[in-house]
């Protein structure tokens, strides 16, 4: 018998360490938790700036720029060698196209095509982040772009000045 919960908090853990990619998870501009969109990119869900991780950067660059090198890819991007490197060994960049070797999800055991985890599960790792992110938001954090301290008085409140 395995133990399901154990299994996923493990992966998780692991997981953290090697997706994190420098992922955005406060704007930079209003200090808003940044929403994954998909593919390394995120949005503010407060003033919708967007960011992309180091992942969604080198994807961007090597769409525009098929056959690439690493160190071409390095240059343009400010992504470390290494971390393309490993992005590579994790086959999150879907270089090889075509290729028809299934993996599976390591969350749901769904078919995937590159990397470790099915679109869903990870939105599903992303949003838990973010849930955090915005729990540690109410202690401490009082910056809001309303300019209007935030009242916490446990129910979601969504403030307009317009
Ligand atoms: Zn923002
Ligand atoms: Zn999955």
């Amino acid at each position: 018998m395995e133990d399901r919960a154990e299994k996923v908090e493990n992966f998780r853990r692991e997981y953290l360490e090697i997706n994190t990619y420098n992922r955005p998870t406060f704007c930079p501009e209003c200090g808003g938790v940044m929403v994954f969109k998909g593919v390394g990119e995120y949005r503010c869900e407060k003033c919708d700036c967007q960011i992309f991780d180091d992942y969604g950067k080198v994807r961007n660059y090597l769409e525009k720029h098929h056959g690439a090198t690493t160190a071409q890819v390095a240059d343009a991007t400010g992504v470390s060698q290494k971390s393309i490197r490993d992005m590579l060994k994790e086959d999150r960049l879907e270089i090889t196209t075509g290729s028809k070797t299934f993996l599976q999800c390591e969350m749901c055991g769904t078919s995937i095509r590159g990397g470790r985890l099915c679109p869903k599960c990870e939105v599903n790792y992303h949003r838990n982040l973010e849930a955090q992110a915005r729990m540690g938001h109410k202690s401490g954090y009082s910056g809001f772009s309303t300019q209007k301290p935030a009242v916490d008085d446990g129910s979601k409140r969504f403030t307009r000045d317009r």
